[in-house]
């Protein structure tokens, strides 16, 4: 059986102040947790939220990497780097990268397989948009992008992956539980396609897109969501309602 794994991602919000504020509240909220909790904070924040966090049951992730070591990359930040931090999961392809910031499949491929050989744990993101939807693309799309994006993967059970359509981030529309589960379950056969049965029931697929302390149970309750990947919802102590479904 999977382990659920709930996860909030803090995008572009929370000074370092901000940072050690919430977590200090949500320490003791989260504490004893049957699931697994991880929270990815902006890179300025990692190493105060890798300081706080030490010993708790929550892990840090961020929001990003390069595959790259090093080198004259302006502005990107090493999966190196971050293991030495004491990172332990880091957010690939989101889809606000994949829009704002050009990010393809190729360079999500190159990204989760580095993450996993420096023993990083990859959230991989994938999901359609609205007109995909409506065109009744949704299905090609995410089952093109798991193909692309996880080829050449050695070990898929340690890769968490996350079905967010692009249309319920942050607007407040959440896809039902039946939609949501629908996609989760295109996916673990896709994986089931290319890495075997056994290692496509030890996968975990969470769903993301405006997941809330009022809608987290029925989601978790479907067969194909292992957890929940969430914005908005995680940036007050009231993440802990989620994490504690
Ligand atoms: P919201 O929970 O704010 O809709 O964001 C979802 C998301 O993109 C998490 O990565």
């Amino acid at each position: 059986s999977r382990r659920p794994v709930i996860a909030g991602n803090w995008k572009m919000n929370k000074n370092v102040e901000e940072t050690e504020d919430l977590i200090k509240s949500l320490i003791p909220l989260v504490d004893g947790a049957e699931a697994e909790v991880v929270f990815a904070p902006p890179f300025i924040d990692l190493p105060k939220a890798v300081e706080l966090t030490k010993g708790t049951n929550i892990g840090i992730g961020a929001q990003n990497m390069f595959y790259e070591e090093k080198g004259a990359y302006t502005g990107e930040v090493s999966g190196e780097m971050l293991k030495d931090l004491g990172v332990k999961y880091v957010i690939i392809g989101h889809s606000e990268r994949r829009q704002y910031f050009a990010e393809t499949d190729e360079g999500v491929n190159k990204k989760v397989i580095k993450a996993l050989k420096l023993g990083l744990t990859p959230i991989m993101c994938c999901g359609e948009t609205l007109e995909e939807r409506e065109a009744g693309d949704a299905k090609s799309k995410v089952v093109g992008q798991i193909r692309k994006d996880l080829a050449d993967v050695d070990d898929v059970t340690k890769v968490i992956i996350a079905y967010e359509p692009i249309w319920a981030i942050g607007t407040g529309k959440t896809a039902s539980k039946e939609q949501a589960d629908e996609v989760c379950g295109w996916i673990r056969e896709t994986i089931t396609d290319m890495f075997g049965e056994a290692a496509a029931e030890a996968t975990r697929i969470q769903y993301g897109g405006s997941v809330k302390p009022n809608n987290v149970k029925e989601l978790m309750g479907m067969e194909n969501i292992d957890g929940a990947l969430v914005g908005g919802a995680s940036l007050t102590a009231d993440f802990a309602k989620i994490v504690k479904y």
